[in-house]
């Protein structure tokens, strides 16, 4: 006899830990430091406040990791605790709004990975805003039934008013394998957050990120789904929410992003429904067409993108500046758009020189929702856009020092996978990055060709100048004029050729 049984979540994510990152003992180092520092960010930025991050990392024998992340950022309720640590699939932000955290799964991940490997609980000390005791809890997981189990709590006063909170975890892993890789993912992290203050100690790892700006980009609202990406299972939950009387048209215009009482009936109408009728009377073959309908009319506005945090170009090219010391940089912010509903904006930037590594081709940095993606680069779309860019056409010619900065936001990035790190392919997506690369690349050659002349100015003055003693000389001896006011004529003569042909003289880089 065949037996059958139900596979908790948590039994789920144990058995296939992979599939979230958790594929090795290096990358799980990196996996949790991630999950951690996600979450210490988004309980900052999220809420208005500006991240302090701190990462410690500290090996201890049988090659146990310690990894310890502390912020002062919202904090979380004691009530909460055991429930956002311990449960997969918990997790506040199951709303329509950018975070770094989607899944309630991360931290999770993480705990469950301790477990299995050291079977050690997790360490959690937080306290919420204007609080008056700060709790500490163990937490460990009931990997069958899916709920936390809380082996420790403690209540402190909380005196100093401190708000934020530490988390810490022991996992077996591989720490010098993983090493490069947490520093390069704290780098970017940066990088994409220059008004953080972050700042990771470990066994070779010392990075000290001190905030460049104070101007953190505006804190997203809560939005609502758009219509055009309803499915049944959405329209069924929603109209069994929906009041009694409710016609179509009022809960048209209460549950969806953007719909107003005059677009919802000329989609009544366009759809064939009456704008007037109970919507709680739908049958369910009714509720199917409407679904099909909603995704398929067009004239539903686009998506608001007030659920969407963009960097913004001055704070996503200081950034990089930054980061990568470059000669040149410039960045720019997309247009919201959307796909199947969900509103995105896309930002590029484009950065040349200076300290950027010499390489064959464009060095990418891609970022999603301000995460580093730092894995499966060549499956992601901007990947894919930047090797059709014939680099040329803006006078860059590789080996070269060039980097390419994708900043994909949305309320739905399309990822390849629970572990967050390759975009899918889709195509509006695709569009709004290639023309974000190409106005950026843009700039790059206008300033590439700016350096051009200037190094065409430069070899022309010193070959000139090589033969003004000479030709002063010359005709100081032929005319009997003096040597000196020759030479100093034939010099502002050069002056006035270089400056003709549009460069500064003796300026620039
Ligand atoms: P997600 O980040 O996708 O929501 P996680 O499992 O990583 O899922 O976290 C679950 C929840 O725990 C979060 O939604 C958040 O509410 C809470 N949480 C986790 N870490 C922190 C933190 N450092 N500060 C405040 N809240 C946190
Ligand atoms: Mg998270």
């Amino acid at each position: 006899m065949e037996r059958f049984r139900q596979l908790s979540p948590s039994e789920f994510f144990y058995r296939n830990r992979e599939i979230a990152g958790f594929s090795n003992p290096a990358r799980a180092v990196y996996q949790t430091i991630r999950e951690l520092v996600e979450n210490a960010l988004d309980a900052a930025e999220t809420h208005g406040l500006l991240p302090e991050v701190r990462l410690n990392v500290e090996l201890e024998a049988d090659g146990k990791v310690r990894i310890r992340v502390e912020d002062e950022g919202v904090g979380i309720s004691p009530l909460e605790m055991p429930n956002a640590f311990g449960r997969v699939l918990y997790g506040s932000k199951y709303v329509l709004r950018q975070s770094r955290g989607v899944f309630g799964l991360g931290v999770k991940m993480a705990v469950l990975y301790a477990q299995l490997t050291t079977g050690q609980p997790v360490k959690v000390r937080s306290s919420v805003r204007r609080a008056s005791f700060v709790y500490e809890a163990e937490i460990a997981i009931d990997v069958e039934r899916n709920l936390p189990i809380v082996k420790r709590l403690e209540v402190e006063r909380n005196e100093s008013r401190w708000h934020g909170t530490v988390v810490e975890l022991v996992i077996r892993g591989d720490w010098s394998q993983a090493r490069g890789r947490v520093e390069e993912y704290i780098k970017r992290t940066a990088m994409i957050a220059p008004y953080a203050n972050i700042f990771a100690y470990g066994p070779q790892l010392l990075l000290e990120f001190n905030r460049s700006s104070t101007k953190l980009p505006p804190t997203p609202a809560v939005g609502k789904p758009h219509p055009r990406g309803v499915d049944v299972e959405l329209l069924r939950k929603l109209i069994e929410e929906a009041n009694k009387n409710s016609t179509l048209e009022e809960f048209l215009t209460e549950n969806f992003d953007g719909v107003g009482p005059i677009t919802a009936r000329k989609f009544c109408e366009w759809a064939g429904f009456d704008a007037n009728k109970k919507v709680r009377s739908l049958t369910i073959d009714e509720i199917e067409t409407l679904a099909v309908k909603m995704q398929a009319f067009e004239g539903w506005r686009r998506p608001k993108p007030s659920t969407l945090s963009p960097l913004g170009e001055e704070l996503l090219a200081k950034g990089v500046k930054e980061v990568l010391k470059p000669d040149f940089v410039t960045a720019v912010s997309r247009p919201p758009s959307s796909y199947a509903g969900h509103p995105f904006i896309v930002e590029v930037a484009v950065a040349y020189g200076g300290g950027i590594p010499l390489s064959e081709e464009p060095l990418l940095y891609r970022f999603a929702n301000r995460i580093p993606l730092l894995y499966d680069e060549g499956v992601d779309v901007s990947m894919k856009v930047v090797k059709r860019i014939d680099w040329s056409v803006y006078k860059v010619k590789f080996p070269s020092q060039l980097a390419v900065v994708t900043h994909v936001c949305s309320t739905k990035v399309p990822f390849k996978g629970v572990g967050k790190e390759a975009v899918a392919d889709v195509p509006e997506l695709e569009s709004e990055i290639e023309a974000g690369i190409r106005e950026c690349s843009r700039r790059l050659r206008s300033y590439l060709s700016r350096m051009e002349k200037l190094m065409e100015a430069r070899k022309w003055e010193i070959t000139v100048s090589k033969y003004v003693d000479e030709v002063a000389s010359s005709l100081s001896y032929v005319s009997g004029e003096d040597k000196e006011l020759l030479r100093s004529k034939l010099l502002e003569f050069i002056k006035a050729k270089i400056s003709e042909r549009g460069v500064p003289y003796a300026k620039g880089r």
